[in-house]
């Protein structure tokens, strides 16, 4: 529930942003969660704060007036997630390593400021679990654990109906459990974190090296196309060398879960991202890890499912930053 000090709880039409590292998401989002319109675009590509700042305001200035024609109402307020940490007082970014323009920006207030409604933001992991949470697969449970497998591997805490975020930011960062103190490196100075390992570049590199043991398999037909997508095609396929990797990501992700699940406890595991669209495969041999790594928790791996937002997670759990004035509003 929104704190009472929330001065702007009648609100009813959101925009929310989720700027990723390559492409962004914007959409305008009804309270109850109806999507009325969004759209998807490169994100700028500019080392000019200003600029920056401009190409969202743009995109965010499209929807606007689009929600002005088809609800003849204005919007009530912006969220926007980033890939990276934001102020505690949700005021500033503080470090986006893929986007490092948007680094000591006040984007709450330079958006409040442009479109004379409250502004808030957050990490987009936290988007993406708030936006599950409230509207998505995580609907009607309390307690829910999201993790989203794409270039990164991030990750997102429900508890008593709360995203949980923590002091430092890092609560729910389940890419960063390690899973091998002997693996590769991984972008946060450790080794064998889940991320090093499952990240989509380390699936990528993964797949390419075990080529050579394994030249029957179809990707050896175009080894500078493999993708996480095309390995689990494949998989689906027969591919028998494609079905191991997806069988090892499953692996991976489910004894990092093993750890997560018995530290949050919860009700439902949302899986998401780029990577999840590997689809009903992967999501079994995740569920077949946690059933043999998770004996404690009695955790049921049924409980495994599917996001339910898709890609639009992110995005509509900006919005809903707004309806919760989650943040410091600017
Ligand atoms: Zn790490």
């Amino acid at each position: 529930m929104p704190p009472e000090t929330c001065q702007d709880h009648r609100s009813r039409i959101a925009i929310g942003i989720d700027i990723g590292g390559t492409t962004f998401t914007v959409c305008a989002v009804e309270r109850d969660g109806v999507r009325i319109t969004d759209t998807t675009g490169p994100t700028p590509a500019t080392d000019d704060p200003d600029d920056m700042v401009a190409g969202l305001a743009a995109a965010a200035a499209h929807l606007v007036t689009a929600v002005a024609q088809t609800h003849a109402a204005p919007v009530d307020g912006i969220g926007i997630g980033v890939p990276g940490t934001v102020s505690a007082d949700g005021g500033t970014v503080v470090d986006c390593p893929n986007l490092t323009v948007l680094n000591g920006l006040a984007v709450p207030a330079l958006m409040s400021e442009r479109f004379g409604v409250p502004a808030f933001i957050n990490n987009d992991a936290y988007c993406a679990a708030l936006g599950e949470l409230r509207y998505g697969a995580g609907r009607g449970h309390p307690n829910v654990l999201v993790v989203t497998l794409g270039t990164g591997v991030g990750g997102g805490v429900a508890i008593d109906n709360r995203v949980l975020r923590g002091p430092r930011g890092i609560l729910g960062e389940i890419g960063h459990i390690i899973i091998d103190p002997d693996g590769p490196p991984c972008s946060c100075g450790a080794n064998g974190c889940l991320e090093a390992l499952v990240g989509k570049d380390a699936i990528i590199r993964r797949a390419c090296e075990g080529l050579r043991q394994n030249p029957q398999s179809r990707l050896a037909e175009a080894p500078d196309a493999i993708t996480p997508r095309l390995i689990a095609e494949l998989a689906a396929q027969g591919d028998e060398y494609c079905r191991q990797i997806v069988d090892w990501i499953g692996e991976c992700v489910g004894l990092a879960l093993a750890d997560a699940i018995v530290l949050c406890d919860p009700d439902v595991v949302l899986i998401g991202g780029g990577i999840a669209g590997a689809g009903e495969m992967l999501l079994e041999a995740i569920r077949h890890s946690v059933g043999r790594h998770s004996r404690i928790s009695g955790f049921d791996p049924s409980n495994v499912i599917a996001c339910g937002l898709g890609a639009g997670a992110g995005a509509v759990g900006a919005a809903a930053l707004v309806f919760e004035c989650d943040g410091a509003p600017a």
